[in-house]
């Protein structure tokens, strides 16, 4: 992912507002930097990745645009401003891994683990199939009795752990 977007993705319009000295009102206004006079506070700050627009003179765009226009910068100097400003440790036009910020490696290893769960619950939940397939299959009505095949004990021994952890797991997203 390039830089531009990655900043976007990580920092909320609110949260750069409120860095750089602006008090946020109970609707989402601040007093608008980009005109003059604006007792008013024209300027919307919008939830996640919707950056902001001004109601009285039209200044409009991302985090990064206002970066650009708040300290009058061109906009790689504005992505460097903002990952130096919020340590994304992000420069020039990639991330650079060493220095990838603390934000980004715990969303890399939260979503790492939550693969490794659903992949877990995947694997788990084979294995149930199997254990109940094996049963059917193999069990005592159905194979020569009273000769009991040790696949059917086996499986006949595993599934209330089966049962029980794909209930705990249940979704593989629950705490
Ligand atoms: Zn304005």
């Amino acid at each position: 992912m390039d830089a531009a977007n990655e900043i976007k993705r990580l920092l909320t319009m609110r949260q750069v507002a409120e860095f750089y000295g602006f008090q946020v009102g109970r609707s989402g206004f601040i007093p608008c930097p980009f005109h003059r006079g604006d007792h008013q506070a024209s300027l919307k700050i919008y939830d996640g990745d919707r950056g902001f627009h001004c109601f009285g003179c039209g200044a409009h765009g991302s985090v990064i645009d206002f970066a650009m226009k708040l300290f009058d910068l061109p906009f790689r100097q504005a992505l460097i401003r903002l990952s130096s400003d919020f340590r994304l440790g992000i420069t020039g036009s990639r991330i650079a891994k060493p220095d990838a910020s603390r934000i980004l490696e715990e969303r890399r290893e939260r979503q790492e683990q939550e693969e490794a769960e659903r992949e877990a619950y995947y694997q788990m939940a084979a294995e149930y199939r199997r254990c109940l397939e094996t049963v059917k299959f193999f069990g005592p009505d159905t194979y020569c009795q009273p000769y009991i095949h040790p696949l059917y004990a086996e499986a006949v021994k595993r599934l209330p752990y089966l049962e029980y952890w794909l209930d705990e797991h249940l979704g593989g997203d629950r705490n």
